[in-house]
């Protein structure tokens, strides 16, 4: 049999190719066989002509798969495609955004170090930090995302790396992130960007001059709220010491996910934009209702930081909060009176998602961190997926009218 290997081209040259044709086609290389999906290497280790051979992969003197902790051809692909999209040197996935977030801190930081997070990011990142970095001598300062010049005051001596969201979960909060890396520079330290609510098809933090951009590619990498994963994007220089920690200490993705998440990435932009579209519409009719008393979402002009969303975005992104009158009780309400929406924390989904912040994803907190992050008892949060927006505010107002 003669393979189509033999007989001419299998994979796509894509110099020059823009955003959605690299989303499709970036990272795979065909096998033999001449496949024209992605290919799934359920695999956990690889195999060798010769004991020579292995010794010599072994020693990195020939390159090659030697286990699938270390590389994995499928998710070589989902790196190289991130890599492209992100317009980074090199992309590592990980188990999970967390562990995208431990391997940041724990392969570029040392104890003794100092890091300043934004106050306004995940829940679990705060515990990570508050938790479990803290006692390995990580020293952690919180800074109101937005304010320029608490950054500034906020540096020491042994600051080595600016952690932030923006926009952040779930108050859609920005930070200026070319005017943020140019302060971190200056002081000698590395701006990471978790830029999981735009994905890269909204917004690309290494262009605005950021160090290090990651994801929890669990939500709109994916899309479909089928499995976790994360990644991390940037230089070389830092992603080597990244793959360092991941290949040693083993929350690598698996390789099924990283098939998933290549199949996500297809559809990225128009999902972004379509989910964006409808965010828009929802929040835009959400500030009309009487019983709404603040709607947070940075594609109203009402928002403080509408222009600087408009400059270093694309589209405004999916997610849009709320808070109602009457505190949690009225906030339970109306979550309780969705029909088709689902109550679940997850985001990124098709399906629309809706969730009360203070008693989920930041439940965790001290109430004077919650109170820091800005999450009040009447806070609603919803990330808009793509069914029709009438059914989505259907199921908003039938809740609301009963307040
Ligand atoms: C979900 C999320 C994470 C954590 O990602 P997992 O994949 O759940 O580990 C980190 N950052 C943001 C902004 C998130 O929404």
């Amino acid at each position: 049999m003669t393979l189509e290997w033999e007989a001419g081209r299998l994979d796509s040259d894509l110099d020059g190719a823009g955003f959605d044709t690299l989303a499709v086609r970036a990272g795979q290389r065909r096998s033999p066989e001449g496949e024209h999906g992605e290919a799934l290497f359920l695999t956990s280790s690889y195999v060798f002509r010769t004991a020579a051979d292995a010794a010599a992969r072994f020693a990195g003197e020939v390159p090659g798969n030697v286990y699938s902790r270390y590389t994995n051809p499928t998710v070589r692909t989902f790196e190289e495609r991130i890599a492209a999209l992100e317009g980074a040197e090199q992309a590592v996935a990980t188990a999970s955004g967390m562990s995208a977030i431990l391997a940041i801190v724990m392969s570029l930081c040392s104890g003794g170090d100092h890091v300043l997070v934004s106050r306004s990011v995940f829940g679990s990142t705060i515990s990570l930090f508050e938790k479990y970095l803290k006692r390995f001598g990580i020293e952690v300062d919180y800074v109101p995302l937005a304010d320029l010049d608490a950054w500034q005051g906020a540096f020491k001596p042994n600051t080595k790396l600016l952690f932030v969201e923006s926009p952040s979960n779930p108050l859609a909060e920005l930070v200026d992130i070319a005017a943020l890396a140019e302060i971190a520079h200056a002081r000698g330290a590395l701006l990471a960007v978790d830029n999981c609510f735009c994905t890269p098809a909204l917004q690309q933090p290494l262009k605005l001059g950021a160090d290090i951009v990651m994801h929890s590619a669990t939500k709109y990498i994916d899309g479909q709220g089928r499995g976790l994963g994360g990644v991390v994007a940037g230089r070389s220089e830092q992603m080597k010491e990244v793959v360092g920690f991941l290949r040693t200490a083993g929350p690598t993705l698996s390789p099924f996910n990283a098939w998933l998440f290549l199949k996500g990435l297809e559809t990225l932009r128009i999902r972004m934009r379509a989910q964006s579209e409808s965010a828009l519409q929802l929040a835009l009719w959400l500030e009309q209702q009487p019983q709404v008393e603040r709607v947070y979402y940075a594609g109203l002009p009402s928002h403080p930081q509408h222009e600087l969303a408009k400059k270093q975005q694309s589209a405004f992104g999916a997610v849009v909060s709320f808070e109602v009158r009457g505190g949690r009780d009225a906030a339970w309400k109306v979550i309780d009176a969705t029909r088709v929406i689902s109550i679940t924390t997850n985001l990124g989904d098709t399906k629309t998602t809706i969730a009360h912040p203070a008693t989920t994803s930041h439940g965790r907190l001290t109430p004077q961190e919650r109170a820091n992050a800005g999450i009040s008892d009447s806070l609603i949060r919803v990330a808009v997926g793509l069914e029709e927006l009438q059914d989505l505010q259907a199921d908003l107002a039938r809740g609301l009218a009963a307040l």
